[in-house]
């Protein structure tokens, strides 16, 4: 029989004293409903490693749904349960969440698919789980609280920073965790194992990763956006020739490397101005460059674009060269508006790709310029009635030239302004008539 170590000091060491209480609570409820109780994955891996981690996930080794009734009944917590996989979420009145399962094992019918899931011991439970890193448990029922439960010699593998896979067929099973293999090696700064290595070459070349839903592929892009550094990442997929079984048209090189490097730097920027920016979208901006119509239209039904990101996609293309060069040789904001349009968040993001450090500043006042500049005075209807305008494009061509001559000049008086443009236009429509 295996016997386990106990980590109890690194808990009271490591943790707050919220979560000690509260992980020492949970073990008493697992003793009032008479199951083992564990909290799991990451949590434990980021104990070991002394990283932050507010993510308590809990397995239960009996009815893990019951068990999260009975302590949000206890907390004081909102309990929703998931039926269907065994599974709750415990929520506290200040928004903390703590996530409870039944302890499973899970069979795969064909690969790529989600599994279907029985229910089980915990070890099983860790041994369905990606990496070995991921694999462990510490429980906490009171006559046991902080023992590892480390079936699979994960301790010694997060010790030497290798992240492993618990079973050779774990990549067909689930192909998205070869993203997730890369997407841990680079947060910490690990390595993958050579089997594992070897494994999730066979599996990508044998194209395992193209039978998984575009959705579960974009989450797991999706968190690798979320990591501080997804630059290292995307550099180590294209390295293991992973970014052509995501985006099949796709050629990485170096000048893409720098478009990506860019890219980053200006992402923050937009993220503070632009509400629910998306860097799924802005990095997908340089992915699909060059994409024919028919293979853009694949990647919007795989990955769920709208159909406006790839009209915008198509645009761009087409503007980003001359736009780079009104930049690069400072052209007044009113040009860059004319070939830019309205803002669009994602238009941004590409062209900063191609930017250095002083167009991109460049391009940050631009769009601050846009989104703070206002017409306030004169209206359609201000036109209407002084100058026995009719309604129509004349009066928005007329808005627009005055829009523009704001961006370049913010102090400009609107009422002045606005005679010249308007004796113009109504001079180009004599003109007209005349003809
Ligand atoms: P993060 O720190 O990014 O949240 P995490 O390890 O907590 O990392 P989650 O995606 O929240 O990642 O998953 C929680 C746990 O569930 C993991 O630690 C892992 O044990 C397990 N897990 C998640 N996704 C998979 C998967 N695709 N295959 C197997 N196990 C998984």
């Amino acid at each position: 029989k295996t016997t386990f170590n106990n980590i109890s000091h690194l808990i009271n060491e490591r943790l707050s004293r919220r979560i000690v209480n509260l992980l020492r609570l949970i073990g008493f409820f697992g003793n009032e409903m008479n199951s083992p109780v564990y909290v799991v994955g990451g949590f434990v891996r980021d104990l070991i490693l002394n990283i932050e981690n507010y993510d308590i996930d809990i397995v239960v080794e009996g009815n893990g749904i019951e068990f999260a009734k009975y302590m949000a009944q206890q907390l004081n917590a909102i309990v929703v349960p998931y039926e269907k996989f065994f599974t709750a979420n415990v929520i506290f009145k200040d928004g903390f969440k703590i996530d409870v399962a039944t302890a499973r094992t899970e069979y795969y019918e064909s690969p790529g698919e989600l599994p279907q899931v029985d229910i089980s011991t915990i070890k099983k439970d860790l041994y369905r789980r990606d990496f070995t890193i991921n694999a462990m448990a510490i429980k906490l029922n009171p006559q046991d609280f902080g023992t590892l439960y480390d079936f699979f010699n994960c301790q010694k593998d997060l010790e030497e920073g290798v992240i492993r896979v618990l079973h050779n067929l774990s990549f067909v099973e689930d192909p998205t965790r070869m993203i997730r293999a890369v997407r841990f090696e680079q947060r910490y700064g690990f390595k993958m194992e050579n089997y594992t290595l070897d494994l999730l070459k066979k599996n990508l070349s044998e194209r395992y990763l193209e039978r998984v839903s575009g959705s579960r592929i974009r989450q797991e892009i999706e968190k690798i956006l979320e990591e501080k550094n997804p630059i290292k990442a995307i550099k180590r997929m294209a390295e293991l020739d992973m970014i052509k079984h995501i985006f099949p048209k796709t050629y990485y090189t170096a000048t893409m490397e720098e478009k990506f490097v860019r890219l980053f730097k200006f992402i923050p920027y937009l993220k503070e101005r632009f509400e629910n920016f998306n860097d799924f979208y802005a990095v997908s901006t340089i992915f699909l460059e060059y994409y024919d119509k028919s293979t853009l239209e694949e990647m919007r039904a795989k990955y769920g674009y709208p159909k406006k990101f790839i009209e915008t996609l198509k645009f761009t293309e087409n503007i980003i060269i001359p736009v780079k060069s009104l930049i690069e040789n400072r052209y007044p904001f009113s040009d860059i508006y004319k070939v830019c349009g309205k803002s669009n968040p994602y238009i941004y993001s590409h062209i900063s790709a191609y930017l250095d450090e002083d167009e991109q500043n460049y391009l940050l006042s631009y769009i601050d310029t846009v989104l703070n500049t206002r017409i306030e005075k004169v209206t359609g209807k201000y036109l209407m009635e002084r100058y026995q305008l009719k309604a129509g494009p004349i009066l928005n061509n007329i808005l627009e030239e005055l829009f523009c001559l704001k961006l370049d000049n913010s102090n400009l008086s609107e009422e002045i302004a606005i005679e010249s443009i308007v004796k113009k236009h109504i001079e180009k429509i004599e003109d007209s008539s005349k003809l």
